[in-house]
């Protein structure tokens, strides 16, 4: 504990520590690319994402990190099921976009996946759930984006896929305090501190 060695931390290391997954225990089967969805349209699958973290160079950082790939992947939790090792590749896709994102490393062709996201946090946290409408609104104000899909519409209304009412759930208190120790920069990573100022 009290050694004084300065070891700057691997790719692998900031992974584990945001993600618990240590990515040297991949032992690239591919279960998780053969099982992807979107794989198509990426640029490095799935179990490559995972080697370049093992190798962690310069060069493989650059590539994972400007990569496509963080941005096509939906999170659908296939490549964590079906991972012999008990691996999660989708939490890693997630702490890597994180990393990419603070590094102002967004491809510029994935700038609105990027607004998507951020539309689709500021629904949750203000509606406590995915709300359709405020979604769509929200994301097409922040990609200006305002004409694509737009003939989609009057059939999702007809079908109730886009309840004008946004729907809000009960305990949306809870769900910004969430937000707002998620968003502290000073925030402790201790689950069992709570201040005062965050209880109900
Ligand atoms: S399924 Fe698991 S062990 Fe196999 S390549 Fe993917 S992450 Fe690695
Ligand atoms: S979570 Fe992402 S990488 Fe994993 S299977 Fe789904 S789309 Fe592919």
């Amino acid at each position: 504990m009290a050694h004084t060695e300065t070891h700057e931390k691997t790719l692998a290391d900031k992974i584990l520590e945001r993600t618990g997954v240590d990515v040297r225990e991949c032992y690239q089967c591919g279960k998780c690319t053969a099982g992807c969805p979107m794989v198509q349209f990426m640029d490095l699958t799935p179990s490559q994402v995972m080697r370049l973290v093992q190798i962690g160079d310069r060069e493989a950082v650059q590539t994972l990190l400007s990569s496509q790939t963080l941005w096509s992947c939906v999170g659908c939790l296939t490549c964590t099921q079906r991972c012999p090792k008990d691996l999660d590749p989708a939490a890693v896709m997630d702490a890597l976009r994180e990393i990419a994102y603070q590094e102002g490393l967004v491809p510029d062709a994935q700038r609105n996946v990027l607004k998507f996201h951020q539309a689709f946090l500021k629904t949750v946290e203000h509606t406590g759930r995915m709300s359709e409408v405020p979604l769509t609104a929200l994301y097409k104000t922040l990609s200006r984006d305002f004409f694509s899909d737009v003939l989609l519409a009057p059939a999702m209304l007809l079908r109730g896929k886009l309840p004008l009412v946004p729907r809000v759930i009960g305990g949306r208190k809870e769900v910004r305090r969430i937000f707002k120790r998620c968003l502290d920069p000073e925030r402790p990573d201790r689950a069992d501190e709570e201040t005062q100022e965050d209880r109900p």
